[in-house]
């Protein structure tokens, strides 16, 4: 299933093949699986019990889109999301097209050595056309483009495009799974967001449509990595945010549960005072919600080979699960 995720296609507002994915494992758990039209997909089972719990990652990736076709047959695009640029030079891509998926390579023109960063207006998708015509014959203007499928593993560690967030979504999706049929009180939903990265859009939906008691949001952060120090470190496990975006009832929760089941946590500041992610969505759409974040650390974050352990992919699930064991009981 983790492999699975990561390989999707999802740019942000173009996450349909991804979402579809997620939709796929979530009807193994749920009892009622929705989608609405920003193309958030929300599962939920135990249907009848009172206490709403909910579980969110954004099933969205950074990418590109096709801004125009040039006539020696090389793509302009311009960004979705974040995207590095000097993480993009020669980087494998696919176009989504119509007729399916094409596959290209990033390139600048010039090769500056003059120090200065490049930008996305400087790159192009080279898809082995010799001119527009033979393009255009592949490629629609608007195409979105995402980074090439490139899943591995070695001794624990991952490396992939779109680790943020279909990691998150992966943790969510095996919360689910392992709570099939052990839950008396609480009714829990778990939901695969959209246009995160373009600004936290399909969360701003889910949080008005769902109000649950409590939301637990999961994604990625900047690990421990050459430029970033003092950050939380990979393998290490999974991280809370110690900022407006986690309540202080709930981080303190985590912190217990973790303690006495003996998973691995670690603390980790954000990157500002609120960090622009989902849950941020969640406490401003839905202020009678208790909203907490976890994070799982992330190297080369928005880039084509993103990296994280799955040591702290378990420490989160166990955590999640462990945390929603013992409050279903405290229910009781
Ligand atoms: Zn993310």
């Amino acid at each position: 299933m983790l492999k699975s995720l990561l390989s999707s296609i999802g740019v942000s507002s173009f996450e349909r093949s991804a979402a579809d994915l997620f939709r796929h494992y979530a009807e193994q758990w749920a009892d009622t699986v929705r989608q609405d039209y920003f193309g958030n997909t929300m599962a939920t089972m135990n249907t009848g019990a009172k206490y709403r719990v909910l579980l969110s990652a954004h099933i969205d990736e950074v990418g590109f889109q096709v801004t125009e076709v040039c006539q020696n047959g090389l793509l302009k695009v311009r960004g979705i999301g974040g995207v590095c640029p000097a993480r993009l030079n020669t980087q494998q891509v696919v176009v989504c097209a119509d007729c399916g998926y094409v596959n290209g390579v990033m390139v600048s023109t010039p090769m500056t050595n003059d120090g200065k960063m490049p930008d996305i207006k400087d790159f192009f998708v080279d898809i082995d056309c010799q001119n527009r015509e033979q393009a255009m014959q592949l490629i629609e203007l608007g195409a979105p483009v995402a980074f090439m499928p490139n899943y591995s593993v070695h001794d624990s560690v991952i490396t992939s495009k779109s680790i943020d967030d279909r990691v998150g979504c992966y943790v969510v999706l095996e919360v689910m799974k392992r709570l099939k049929g052990g839950l008396k009180k609480i009714r829990l939903s778990v939901a695969a967001t959209t246009q995160e990265e373009i600004g936290l859009r399909g969360m701003a939906a889910v949080a008005q449509t769902e109000q649950p008691d409590m939301a637990i949001n999961v994604d990625v952060t900047d690990a421990e990595q050459l430029d970033k120090t003092s950050r939380p470190r990979m393998g290490e496990g999974c991280a809370i945010v110690l900022n407006a975006d986690s309540h202080a009832m709930f981080r303190e929760r985590v912190i217990k549960t973790a303690s006495r089941a003996n998973i691995a946590l670690q603390k980790c500041l954000g990157r500002e005072i609120t960090g622009g992610s989902d849950s941020s969505r969640m406490q401003i759409f839905s202020p009678k919600t208790l909203v907490g974040e976890l994070v799982i650390p992330c190297k080369y974050m928005h880039s084509h080979t993103e990296k994280c352990s799955l040591n702290d992919i378990e420490s989160c699930i166990n955590i999640i699960t462990d945390l929603l064991t013992g409050l279903d009981e405290e229910l009781a």
